[in-house]
C-alpha cells in the first residue's frame, strides 16, 4: 500500500506503509532522545530551563497521539501476520514515547506549580493506597514479586490534593518494583497513631549504601546499582514526592541497612 503524507501543504514521503511509521517512529525516539540528552546537559551545567522543557514536550505529544492512533488503525485492518507484529512493536514504542513524555510534563509542572493549585480534600489513605497498589500488583505477580498490603488502622484520613497524594505512592511502588529483583517481596502497610498516618513500602531489593542515603532525594540523583538495574529512571521521583510531601505537611524517611539488603521508604504526614 502506498500512501503519501502531506503537512503544512507539501508531499513528505512516499512509500511503504510500514517504511513510513518504521520512519516517524524512529525520528520521534532520536527526537525524545536528543530532549533528554539536552535536558541531562543543562542540567549538569546548571542552567535548566523548564520553558524549554515544557515546550518541546508539549510538542511531541500531539504528533505522537496522532501516530499511534495511525498505527491502532492500520493494525485493526492488516491481515499479514509478520506486518501486524511490526505494527505492533511500532504501537509498543510509540506507548513508551508517549509515556516518557507525559512523564516529562508532569515532572517540569510539579516543579513550578505551588501550593495553591492543590485541591486540598479529606483523603482516606487506606482508600486511596488501595486504590494505587491494585493498579500494580498484576506487574508484581509478572514479575514474580511476592506483593502485600495491609491497611492496620482503616479510617484514618489526611488533608492532602488526592491525585498528588497518589502519584508519591506511585513513585514508592514504582521504585519497589524496579529495585527488587525476582523472587523476592514488598509489603506495603497503612498505620497511625493519634497525629499522625504511616504509609510504609519496604522492599528487600538492592538497598541504598549509607553513603548514597541522604542524596536519593536530591534532583536526578541516581545510585550506580540502580542505574544499571533500571536505565529508564530520571532521579526526580524521590525529590517531587518529598516536595509533595511537605506541602501537606509531612515528610518521607528512608531507611536501608546496605546494598542488598532492602530499602523501607515511609511516609508520615499529619492526621486530619
Ligand atoms: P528513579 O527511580 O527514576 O531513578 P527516584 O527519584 O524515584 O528516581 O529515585 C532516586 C534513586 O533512589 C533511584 O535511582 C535509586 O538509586 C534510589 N532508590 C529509590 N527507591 C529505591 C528502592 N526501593 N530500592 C533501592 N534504591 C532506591
Amino acid at each position: 500500500m502506498k500512501y503519501a503524507i502531506i503537512a503544512d501543504g507539501s508531499i513528505l514521503f512516499q512509500g511503504n506503509t510500514l517504511t513510513l511509521l518504521l520512519f516517524v517512529v524512529i525520528g520521534g525516539a532520536i527526537s525524545v532522545g536528543i530532549a533528554l540528552m539536552i535536558w541531562r546537559k543543562m542540567q549538569e551545567n546548571e542552567i535548566m530551563k523548564y520553558e524549554f522543557i515544557t515546550i518541546i514536550a508539549h510538542k511531541f505529544r500531539t504528533p505522537l497521539t496522532q501516530l499511534k492512533w495511525l498505527i491502532e488503525g492500520l493494525m485493526e485492518t492488516e491481515q499479514d501476520t509478520s506486518s501486524r507484529e511490526n505494527l505492533g512493536n511500532m504501537k509498543q514504542s510509540t506507548d513508551r514515547l508517549i509515556n516518557m513524555t507525559g512523564t516529562l510534563i508532569e515532572l517540569t509542572n510539579a516543579d513550578t506549580e505551588n501550593k495553591a493549585s492543590y485541591q486540598i480534600e479529606s483523603v482516606p489513605v487506606c482508600e486511596s493506597t488501595r486504590t494505587v497498589t491494585n493498579s500494580l500488583k498484576a506487574a508484581f505477580q509478572e514479575k514474580n514479586i511476592s506483593f502485600s498490603v495491609q491497611c492496620l488502622v482503616e479510617e484514618v484520613t489526611i488533608n492532602a490534593d488526592r491525585t498528588r497524594f497518589e502519584f508519591v505512592l506511585q513513585t514508592l511502588l514504582e521504585n519497589s518494583f524496579n529495585y527488587t529483583p525476582p523472587g523476592r517481596q514488598v509489603q506495603v502497610s497503612v498505620d497511625a497513631d493519634a497525629r499522625r498516618a504511616y504509609v510504609t513500602v519496604t522492599d528487600n531489593g538492592i538497598g541504598i549504601s549509607v553513603n548514597d542515603l541522604p542524596k536519593i532525594f536530591g534532583k536526578f540523583y541516581r545510585t550506580q546499582n540502580a542505574k544499571s538495574m533500571d536505565t529508564e529512571g530520571f532521579g526526580v521521583g524521590l525529590y517531587f514526592s518529598q516536595t509533595i510531601i511537605r506541602r501537606f505537611g509531612g515528610k518521607i524517611e528512608v531507611y536501608s541497612p546496605g546494598i542488598d539488603k532492602g530499602s523501607t521508604f515511609r511516609i508520615v504526614i499529619p492526621r486530619k
